[in-house]
């Protein structure tokens, strides 16, 4: 029986998909990840209801930090915050200035 995939749900003695964990807790990272952003691991404590199996697994990892919130779940990964299209604003408008106006001044 070949292993598909590494799913955190899936019992590793039997194989039975369970729905949800028992118990959850959050295991924060002390340091910031490159973009000083903290890294909070989900995780889960599984018992099967086949078989009785009890085991441990990553349900997701949150990074949190800086403009925004990174989800990484089994879906994939989603992201919260203001990246989108806040950047154009962030770098402001440019004021030019017009050199022959200093130049009245004097
Ligand atoms: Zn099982």
């Amino acid at each position: 029986m070949p292993k598909k995939q590494k799913d955190s749900n899936v019992c590793p003695n039997c194989g039975t998909v369970v729905d949800k964990p028992v118990k959850t807790w959050n295991l924060v990272s002390p340091l910031p990840d490159a973009y000083g952003r903290i890294t909070i691991t989900v995780m889960g404590s599984y018992v099967c209801p086949n078989c009785g199996h009890r085991w441990r697994a990553v349900v997701s990892k949150i990074k949190a930090g800086g403009d925004s919130v990174e989800i990484e779940g089994k879906k994939g990964v989603k992201k919260f915050g203001e990246e989108k299209g806040k950047k154009e604003e962030d770098r402001g408008e440019i004021i030019e200035l017009d050199i022959s106006d200093l130049d009245e001044e004097e």
